[in-house]
C-alpha cells in the first residue's frame, strides 16, 4: 500500500513539474529547403529576396501577412521618405529602389523623387521631406509581387516565424506557425528582415531595444481620408509661409483650442496630411506613447486606442480645419506603425558620430541623407549633422555578432539609435535589403558565410546593379 501511495505521489509531482516547465512540443507538418531564406516581406525583405534570386540563389521569402511592403502597405505608411540630398536635387538611393520606382511610375503609381514638390505631397513639411516618393499602395503591392515572381522568388505568405534551431554558431532551421501546423525551412543563408530582429534574437544575437534604458519611440496608427479641399489648404499654406506663420501653417492653434475642449485626443501638435496620387490623403496623427511593439497585448491596446483617436481626429478635422469640412475616413491601417524595437549588435554598429560627419568605410553599401528624427510623445527630436554631405552605411552593419550564416537588414540592423532613426525609412531599407540579398547569394556561390565574402566584390556588384556610391 505504501508503495502504491509513494508511486501515486511521485507521479503527481512529475506531472505537476512537467506542467509548470512545459515546453510546447512542435510537430512539423511540412519541410522546405532553399539556398537563402528571407523572413519578413517589408521593404528590406522584399529587396533582399529579389536581389538574392536575381543573383542565382534559390530563395524563399516568408511573410506573416498576405501582402508585401510591410509598414508601407499593411501599416498604410506613405510617402516613401527622402531618397535624395537635402536639397532634393541628387537621387542617392538608387539600385533596386530606382527600379521599383520606375516600374511604378510607368503604371502611374508613383512620382519620381526628383519631381515630388514640397507642398501637399509632403504635408507642407520641408525638413527631411525633400525628394520623397508619393506612391499608390495597390500599385506597390502588385509591383513587389511582380518583381519577386520575375526573379523567381518562392513567396510564402501567412508564415509567422516563431523559433530557430542553432548549432555551432549557425542557424540550422527556422520554424513557422501556419494554419497547417508548424512548417520548417532550412537554408544555407538566412536574412532577418522582420523589422523586430525576431530571427536574430531567437538565434542568440545580442540586441538593443530603443534607447537601451526603457525609452521607446512613439507608435502611430496611420489612416487615409478623402474629401480634402486641396486648393483651400494650398492657399492657406502659401499665406502662412508668406507671413512666416508656422503655427498657422500646421493648424497648431486649432489643435490647442480643440484639445482644451477635449476634442483632440492625440499628443500630436501639428496636422499631417500627405496627399496621395488618387486625391486621398494619408494621415499621420494618431499616436501612442511607451508602447512595446514586441508585446502583442500592448500593441492590441494601442490599435484599439488608435482607432478611437482616428474617429475623433476626423471629427476634429471636419470641425476645426478649413478645407477639411467634408473629410471622410477611408481606412485605418491593419498593422500599428511601430518605429523601433530590437536592433542587433553587429560586426560594426554605425555610430551617430559616423553619420554626423559622413565617415567613409571600406565596405559601403549605400549612401543617404535622411534626417535623424526621434519621435517622442507629441514632438520630434532632430539630431543635427555636421555636414550636408550624404552619409554611408557599411556592409558590416548587416552582420550580426555570434551567428555566422545570418544577415540582418532594415529597421533591426546594427546602428545607434539616431542613425537607425534616419535609415529605418523605406528607401534606405530597400538599399539594405539589396545589399543583404546580393551578399547572401555571393556567400551561397562561394560556399562560405556572409562574413567571409569579398566585400570589394560585393561593392562592385552593387555598383553594377545601379547602387549609387560616389
Ligand atoms: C509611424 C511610422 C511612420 C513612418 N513614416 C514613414 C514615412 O512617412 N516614410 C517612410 O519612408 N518611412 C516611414 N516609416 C518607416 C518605415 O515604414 C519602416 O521603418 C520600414 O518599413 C521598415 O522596413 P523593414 O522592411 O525593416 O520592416 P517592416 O516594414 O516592418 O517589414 C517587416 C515585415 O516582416 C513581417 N514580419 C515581422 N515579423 C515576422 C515574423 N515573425 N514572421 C514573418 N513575418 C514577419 C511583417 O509582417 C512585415 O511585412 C514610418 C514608420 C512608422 C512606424
Amino acid at each position: 500500500m505504501k508503495r502504491v501511495l509513494f508511486f501515486v505521489f511521485a507521479s503527481c509531482l512529475v506531472l505537476l513539474s512537467s506542467c509548470r516547465n512545459s515546453e510546447v512540443r512542435l510537430k512539423v507538418t511540412r519541410s522546405f529547403d532553399c539556398d537563402v531564406l528571407v523572413i519578413g516581406g517589408g521593404p528590406a525583405g522584399t529587396a533582399s529576396a529579389i536581389s538574392a534570386a536575381r543573383h542565382g540563389a534559390n530563395t524563399i521569402l516568408a511573410e506573416r501577412n498576405g501582402v508585401l511592403g510591410g509598414t508601407a502597405t499593411a501599416g498604410l505608411v506613405a510617402p516613401f521618405m527622402s531618397s535624395t540630398t537635402p536639397d532634393g536635387k541628387t537621387f542617392l538611393i538608387r539600385g533596386l529602389y530606382e527600379d521599383l520606382v520606375n516600374r511604378m511610375i510607368a503604371e502611374g503609381g508613383a512620382i519620381h523623387p526628383l519631381d515630388a514638390q514640397i507642398g501637399s505631397w509632403t504635408a507642407y513639411r520641408d525638413k527631411g521631406h525633400h525628394g520623397l516618393t508619393t506612391f499608390d499602395y495597390e500599385c506597390l503591392k502588385r509591383t513587389l509581387e511582380q518583381m519577386c515572381t520575375e526573379a523567381g522568388v518562392d513567396l510564402m505568405y501567412h508564415m509567422l516565424f516563431i523559433k530557430a534551431d542553432t548549432r555551432g554558431g549557425k542557424i540550422t532551421a527556422a520554424y513557422f506557425a501556419t494554419k497547417d501546423g508548424i512548417w520548417k525551412v532550412t537554408a544555407k543563408q538566412y536574412i532577418d528582415c522582420t523589422g523586430d530582429g525576431d530571427l536574430a534574437y531567437q538565434a542568440g544575437v545580442p540586441v538593443v531595444i530603443g534607447d537601451g534604458e526603457g525609452g521607446i519611440q512613439a507608435v502611430s496608427l496611420f489612416f487615409t481620408v478623402r474629401g480634402v479641399d486641396k486648393a483651400k489648404m494650398d492657399a492657406h499654406n502659401a499665406k502662412c509661409l508668406a507671413e512666416g506663420d508656422y503655427e498657422g501653417q500646421w493648424y497648431m492653434n486649432e489643435i490647442k483650442a480643440a484639445r482644451e475642449k477635449g476634442e483632440f485626443p492625440s499628443w500630436r501638435n501639428k496636422i499631417a496630411l500627405f496627399e496621395n496620387l488618387d486625391g486621398t490623403y494619408t494621415v499621420n496623427m494618431a499616436q501612442g506613447d511607451g508602447v512595446d511593439g514586441l508585446d502583442p497585448k500592448q500593441v492590441t491596446d494601442a490599435e484599439i486606442d488608435g482607432r478611437q483617436q482616428v474617429h475623433a481626429i476626423v471629427k476634429f478635422l471636419r470641425k476645426y480645419v478649413d478645407g477639411c469640412q467634408n473629410v471622410e475616413l477611408v481606412a485605418t491601417a491593419a498593422d500599428l506603425g511601430v518605429r523601433e524595437t530590437r536592433r542587433i549588435e553587429g560586426v560594426y554598429t554605425v555610430t551617430t558620430e559616423d553619420a554626423k560627419n559622413s565617415v567613409k568605410y571600406p565596405d559601403p553599401i549605400f549612401c543617404c541623407a535622411n534626417s535623424m528624427d526621434i519621435h517622442k510623445k507629441g514632438f520630434v527630436d532632430y539630431v543635427a549633422r555636421n555636414t550636408n554631405e550624404p552619409f554611408y552605411v557599411p556592409y558590416r552593419a548587416l552582420l550580426p555578432l555570434k551567428v555566422d550564416n545570418l544577415l540582418v537588414a532594415g529597421r533591426c540592423a546594427a546602428a545607434e539609435r539616431p542613425v537607425m532613426a534616419a535609415i529605418r525609412v523605406i528607401p534606405p531599407c530597400f538599399a539594405m535589403g539589396q545589399a543583404a540579398g546580393t551578399a547572401a547569394a555571393m556567400a551561397v556561390k562561394a560556399g562560405v558565410g556572409p562574413k567571409e565574402i569579398d566585400s570589394d566584390q560585393l561593392v562592385a556588384t552593387l555598383k553594377a546593379d545601379g547602387v549609387y556610391l560616389p
